[in-house]
């Protein structure tokens, strides 16, 4: 996969440093990427194997994209390039020894060699051991790029024989302009909005910001305008058009209590008030997982009418002051 410094999002000092290494022609013969799910490790990663790989790389963008070893990494396959991911649970031996076999072979495209093993925490104890001794003695242009949330689960010498390189989550305003700029369709504030709920992790923002789960954001936020102002009728009626779809009534009910519970709760940065308010709302959640399990086996506009009349008693709470008795 073809990669460029500049689709990581954020990571500024990080990046310069790499930039910098391309410029001076250091790169490291072994890097493990540590980061959170969702920080972009494995972009990171191919974004260092294209501009190791690169015929003539820059120090801002890493690989150019138009050298020849670039299109085999947009076309999807290098021949000097190889990933091996864990096979089932783990990284087996088998695994690092065909790797091994692979980098005692002379180079195809140029003097350069890269291999990319990604969820490195998942090596076996022997794979590991064999994995250790390849970077010990490395063939001569060979590159390593190891990734991993969970570093603390591999070997010390592991960790030892590798540039670290951090990737961290980004500054929620940092991340809503970069996503603005990535997606200029999208309004400032649903960008500001999108990365807040996003926690700062790229990855989880790009995803959460596709059409597709736009519109389906869309018509939820809808959906709850309809569930926070709606009178009695119109609930009834609400549930009527949900009660046949029951794919629907399950994530409806998902949707309230993250609505209810995280976003009104949890979301709250003055703890106190939040744990005051997460008491009061506690038995409207209960009701939502009764709720969950009942329309299991109950009729769900039966669920859904019972819900929505606890709902609109739980009202006043939910926009900020008490509950009705
Ligand atoms: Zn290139």
């Amino acid at each position: 996969m073809f990669a460029a410094f500049k689709d990581i999002w954020g990571n500024q000092a990080l990046l310069a440093g790499l930039g910098k290494a391309v410029e001076t022609g250091k790169l490291a013969h072994a890097y493990l990427i540590m980061g959170a799910e969702g920080t972009q490790k494995e972009t990171l990663a191919h974004a260092i194997a294209s501009a190791i790989l690169c015929d003539a790389p820059t120090a801002t963008g890493g690989a150019c994209g138009h050298c020849s070893s670039c299109g085999f990494l947009r076309g999807g396959g290098h021949p000097d390039c190889h990933a091996i991911y864990p096979d089932g649970q783990s990284l087996k031996i088998e695994q690092i020894r065909a790797l091994r076999d692979e980098a005692s072979l002379h180079s195809f495209m140029s003097e350069k060699r890269v291999f990319l093993i990604f969820q490195a925490e998942a090596l076996t104890d022997q794979a590991a051991n064999g994995f250790l001794k390849l970077l010990e003695e490395p063939p001569a242009g060979t590159h390593f790029i190891l990734s991993t949330g969970q570093a603390a689960r591999l070997q010390p010498t592991i960790l030892s024989r590798c540039q670290i390189l951090k990737i961290d989550r980004l500054g929620i305003a940092e991340l809503g302009a970069a996503l603005h700029a990535a997606f200029p369709d999208l309004q400032p504030e649903e960008a500001a909005e999108i990365a807040r709920r996003s926690q700062g992790l790229p990855e989880r923002a790009r995803q959460a910001a596709a059409p597709e789960a736009l519109a389906r954001r869309q018509s939820d936020l809808a959906l709850r305008e309809r569930i926070m102002h709606g009178d009695l009728t119109d609930l009834f009626r609400l549930a009527e058009e949900m009660e046949k779809n029951k794919d629907e009534v399950e994530r409806l009910l998902i949707n309230l209590s993250d609505w209810f519970g995280t976003d009104l709760g949890l979301g709250q940065a003055d703890s106190s008030f939040s744990a005051g308010r997460i008491r009061a709302i506690a038995p409207l959640l209960e009701e939502i997982a009764l709720s969950r399990q009942l329309i299991k086996n109950v009729n769900a506009r039966l669920v859904l009418d019972v819900l929505f009349i606890e709902i609109l008693r739980f009202r006043g709470v939910l926009q900020g002051g008490r509950a009705s008795s």
